[in-house]
């Protein structure tokens, strides 16, 4: 059974961005970049499912400008088979990727897809359902456990009323949520290993998908700074000020 696994770019989830002065878009020079933590949730639960026999091959596929080498190198590291280098030079929308992931997808043959359930760049929570439907394959979002046997894949899903557990026929799209498992850290033999691992390097031409943007972004602000917290000496002088500032109901 081969697994491929979509994963994203993203700013480091502990800087705090910095919007660009003309409200464009948000400042990644000199920014750390890494995995999409739900990518990366994503890549360590086809690598599990890998160790558990189940999976033979693990390919992990990126798109996105030639530094994202780096982040397949990182899932490489991890324990990935191999990986797709897609390049573009558009700011990639979860509508092209999808596309892009079809065609990948119609090219490799995989079994499953995994995918994060949302990258926390742009907080889309779209690719994954689009990719299902471009594919018209069963979709399982939001997974905190997943199991796969005779052709079947069962999801645990979180939704807002508690789980609920699906069963999909294979092939089928899963996209991960922060429960699923807590990935590894790679070690230092493996991050070496993994630059001898294979990295193929395409264009989305090549894949005949055309990513020029659909979405035109207009502006992008700053949330307002919020004021400084206190720190109160009892309970009783917390509900006080709380009820002064009329957050409690009676
Ligand atoms: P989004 O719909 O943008 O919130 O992204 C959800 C998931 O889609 C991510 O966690 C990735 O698994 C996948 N994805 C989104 N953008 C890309 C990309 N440029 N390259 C590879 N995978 C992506």
């Amino acid at each position: 059974m081969k697994i491929l696994v979509a994963i994203k770019r993203v700013v480091d989830s502990s800087i705090s961005i910095r919007v660009k002065a003309d409200g464009s878009g948000v400042d990644l020079d000199n920014v750390k970049m890494s995995m999409n933590p739900f990518c990366e949730i994503a890549v360590e639960q086809a690598i599990r499912l890998k160790e558990q026999g189940v999976a033979t091959e693990v390919v992990v596929v990126s798109i996105g400008a030639a530094k994202a080498e780096d982040t397949l190198r990182a899932a490489l590291a991890m324990g990935a088979d191999r990986a797709i280098l897609v390049t573009t030079e558009h700011r990639a929308e979860p509508l092209g990727v999808a596309k892009l992931l079809r065609a990948v997808a119609l090219e490799e043959q995989p079994d499953l897809i995994l995918l994060g359930k949302q990258a926390i760049d742009d907080d889309a929570n779209q690719t994954g359902q689009m990719l299902a439907a471009l594919l018209n394959w069963g979709q399982g979002t939001f997974a905190s456990a997943l199991t796969i046997a005779d052709g079947i894949a069962t999801v645990t899903r979180e939704v807002d009323s508690g789980l609920q557990t699906i069963a999909l026929p294979l092939p089928a799209i899963v996209t991960t949520d922060l429960r699923l498992n807590t990935p590894r850290f790679a070690s230092l033999p493996n991050i070496m290993k993994a630059r001898a691992k294979p990295l193929r390097k395409a264009t989305a031409e090549e894949f005949g998908v055309d990513l020029t943007p659909r979405l035109k972004l207009l502006s992008v602000e700053a949330p307002p700074k919020r004021p400084p917290g206190i720190k109160v000496a009892s309970a009783a002088e917390l509900v006080t000020r709380l009820k002064a500032a009329g957050a409690l109901t009676p």
